[in-house]
């Protein structure tokens, strides 16, 4: 698949140039190839040329795809909503998670994953703009919310995540083309947000920004994200 090839390639010369200009937080950026609603061939395309990092939001569907790939060597990032009768699997499967918003279901993934494995690599999911109907807790709970999962074993919590408004306001149907300013605004109280975080936490784990998708992943790396998670740019529309 030689199309998946070069919108890597092309995605990741834009990453290459746009961090070394500001990678405000250190890390080399992760992409996160979001694979959802794709089939098994398009991420075996992917990493046939490298790509390590994957995303999955639907539990059944994500360990399905791990299991038939069987590939040690890929990363797998859960970034969907989680009930918690899905958290054993999720604790079992995956890698890292970006979608924590209640303590409930960070203290159940600690539970239940295992000791044998390197510890589960935590996002908390900001409601950054506030939108009561979405997912996400809210900026004001979440160094708290960060505190508490900090002090939970086997979770290793790396940082926080965003999704800007306009994009929730689709309810979840994302477009390529979107408002880049309403994004940035967004952005730019995320990065602030984190690093309140940083300070008051005192967490040198604690350093990833996950914020950016195909449509402003640019305006997002600008705004000083180190992990992106991109899917149409790269596999192109999603199955339904
Ligand atoms: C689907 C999804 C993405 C990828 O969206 P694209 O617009 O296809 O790049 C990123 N993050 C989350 C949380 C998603 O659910």
């Amino acid at each position: 698949m030689i199309d998946i090839e070069t919108k890597i390639a092309a995605i990741n010369a834009q990453i290459q140039k746009l961090s070394t200009k500001k990678n405000l937080l250190g890390n080399p950026v992760i992409l996160v190839a979001v694979s959802k609603k794709q089939p098994v061939s398009a991420i075996r395309s992917a990493s046939a040329i490298g790509q390590k990092h994957f995303g999955e939001n639907y539990v059944q569907e994500a360990v399905a795809k791990i299991r038939e790939i069987d590939d040690k060597s890929l990363i797998w990032h859960f970034m969907g909503a989680i009930q918690s009768n899905k958290t054993v699997v999720i604790a079992e499967h995956f890698d890292w998670v970006h979608s924590i918003d209640r303590l409930k279901i960070a203290r159940r993934l600690s539970e239940q994953r295992s000791t044998e494995k390197s510890p589960l690599n935590i996002l908390i999911q900001v409601n950054i703009d506030a939108d009561s109907a979405k997912a996400g807790v809210t900026p004001e709970a979440s160094i708290d919310l960060a505190r508490e999962i900090h002090a939970l074993p086997n979770l290793c919590l790396r940082g926080f995540m965003a999704l800007p408004a306009n994009k929730l306001a689709q309810g979840g149907k994302f477009s390529i083309k979107q408002d880049e300013s309403l994004s940035r605004q967004s952005f730019t109280k995320m990065y602030s947000l984190f690093k309140n975080a940083q300070a008051a936490l005192n967490n040198e784990s604690f350093n990833y920004l996950s914020m950016g998708m195909s449509g402003d992943f640019v305006v997002a790396l600008e705004e000083g994200a180190n992990i992106v998670r991109i899917g149409t740019a790269i596999f192109g529309p999603r199955s339904s």
